[in-house]
């Protein structure tokens, strides 16, 4: 999983492309729920957010490292609770 660190700006792009709906507005700046992360894996090639993002603070979680496996585990298991 990817996460938001306190360099975030508030600008809100982030949310929206997030596929997962992994992303959400905390208390201090926006964050990302790492059961919902995926990196993007079964939906895009590369991480949306950070895409979008023009200050670039969305760096790979150190506590959710994942293997592709595991991410792509993680997204169907996020696909078939919907
Ligand atoms: Fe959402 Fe993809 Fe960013 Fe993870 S990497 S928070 S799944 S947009
Ligand atoms: Fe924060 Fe970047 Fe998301 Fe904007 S795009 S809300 S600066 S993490």
């Amino acid at each position: 999983a990817l996460m938001i660190t306190d360099e975030c700006i508030n600008c809100d792009v982030c949310e929206p492309e997030c596929p997962n709906e992994a992303i959400s507005q905390g208390a201090e700046v926006y964050e990302i729920d790492p059961g919902k992360c995926t990196e993007c894996v079964g939906h895009y090639d590369t991480p949306q957010c950070r895409e979008v993002c023009p200050v670039d603070c969305i760096p790979m979680n150190p506590d959710y490292r994942e293997s592709k496996a595991e991410l792509e585990k993680k997204y169907k298991r996020l696909m078939s609770a919907k």
